[in-house]
């Protein structure tokens, strides 16, 4: 089947299309400055680059574009739009409205449009992406891949917060997770390497990249991950704070003067790695601060490594034992160091690890006698979602 994967932001949308039979991508590209002007970067399967600038006013134009290069003769891909059989849109959060990635029919926009309230930022550009897509291609069946859903599968005592239960039942706060087909990609990917059905498996997911989170997959089901409410909870990211103890936020707000808004922002914008740094939200910055000496860059190194090593620890306890730890996502896969820093000193957990094939981008890094694994395996959130496309509207048929 041939499933256009769309990701859609406020002002850029993402996109590939896939022909899930060979799993293959026949064209990737991005549409930015949507509101703006506008900007596609369009690249072909052998890997031709295609660049213009072209007024895009809303979604709706840039999708037109997008279809309008897949189907240029010169540098596309597919000859009529009719060879589009699915589209599936990538959504970061599904709330308490969907506990299972959705065919969009029915009331499903109008549930969707409820998730505004709980991430307004993400789910109002992907709204306007599907509209984009009904609007140039009506008759194309669209599917909706949550972040939230795999890990749906958590049980209260980890989903739950120690607030009073009818926060929870007023408002849904609770740890939903974030990352969730990065997740269950490379947690599938690990149980092949491994050799073992995934169901016989314990695998920890590090997914590490701007923005990181932690999984623990038992027999291929979420038990616990470290995002929450929202993308803000778990490891220092490139300018998330992560965990913190909840009375810094009060008291930052009152000695700075800060709104619930600022405090917010100050969050996800100013935290983390650029904010412990001062240099860059950027790790490859970050390590060439560490190169030259920078204290503070080292720090900022050394609070993300440890981070993730005690996570490793706690998911450990949490499924008694495990049988692999996977490295994904830009800093997972391609920084050795950062993954050196994680995994030395973990012979108590087994890890035997294998400096010489990590310093080398094998994709096993502990030795072959290590009782605990150690993975770098490149996610493919795209393929996660042409395939669950491709599953939920053959259902259909
Ligand atoms: P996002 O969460 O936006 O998808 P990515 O998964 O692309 O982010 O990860 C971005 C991070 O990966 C950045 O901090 C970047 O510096 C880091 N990164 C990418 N390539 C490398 C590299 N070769 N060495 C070290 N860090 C890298």
């Amino acid at each position: 089947m041939y499933v256009l994967v769309v990701n859609a932001g406020s002002s850029s949308l993402k996109y590939q299309l896939m022909d899930t039979a060979a799993e293959k991508v026949l064209a990737k590209g991005v549409c930015e400055r949507i509101g703006i002007d506008g900007h596609i970067a369009h690249k072909n399967e052998v890997g031709d680059k295609f660049e213009r600038d072209i007024p895009m006013p809303n979604h709706s134009v840039a999708i037109q574009i997008v279809v309008d290069t897949l189907t240029d003769a010169e540098i596309g891909c597919i000859k009529d739009m009719s060879e589009i059989e699915a589209v599936g849109h990538r959504a970061a959060h599904g709330g308490n409205y969907f506990s299972d990635n959705v065919y969009i029919e029915g009331d499903v926009m109008d549930r969707f449009e409820l998730c505004r309230e709980i991430a307004p930022l993400h789910t109002g550009p992907h709204i306007m992406g599907i509209q984009g897509c009904t609007a140039v291609m009506p008759n194309v069946p669209q599917v909706i891949v949550f972040d939230t859903v795999f890990h749906k599968t958590m049980p209260d005592y980890a989903y739950m917060y120690a607030i009073p239960y009818e926060m929870y039942e007023k408002y849904s706060i609770r740890r939903y997770g974030f990352h969730g087909t990065s997740h269950c990609y490379v947690a599938n990917e690990a149980a092949k390497v491994l050799g073992k059905p995934i169901e016989e498996t314990k695998i920890i997911t590090c997914h590490i990249g701007n923005g990181s989170s932690i999984t623990a997959v038992k027999g291929g089901k979420c038990i616990d991950t470290s995002m929450g409410f929202t993308p803000l909870a778990g490891l220092e990211m490139g300018t998330r704070c992560g965990d913190i103890d909840p009375a810094v936020v009060t008291y930052i707000m009152n000695k700075e003067g800060y709104t619930a808004d600022e405090m917010s922002n100050f969050l996800n914008k100013k935290c983390g790695l650029l904010g412990v740094s001062g240099i860059s939200s950027d790790m490859r910055e970050i390590e060439a601060g560490v190169q030259e000496g920078n204290e503070k860059a080292a720090l900022a190194c050394n609070i993300l490594a440890y981070g993730i090593k005690k996570y490793i620890g706690s998911y450990t306890a949490a499924m008694n034992g495990v049988d692999a730890i996977v490295f994904t996502a830009g800093i997972g896969e391609n920084n050795a160091a950062m993954r050196e820093r994680v995994c030395k000193d973990m012979e108590f957990y087994g890890i035997d690890f294998d400096k010489e094939a990590n310093d080398a981008g094998a994709t096993e890094i502990s030795k072959p006698g290590s009782k605990t694994k150690v993975y770098v395996i490149p996610t493919n959130e795209e393929l996660m979602i042409a395939r669950e496309t491709e599953k939920i509207v053959s259902a259909r048929k």
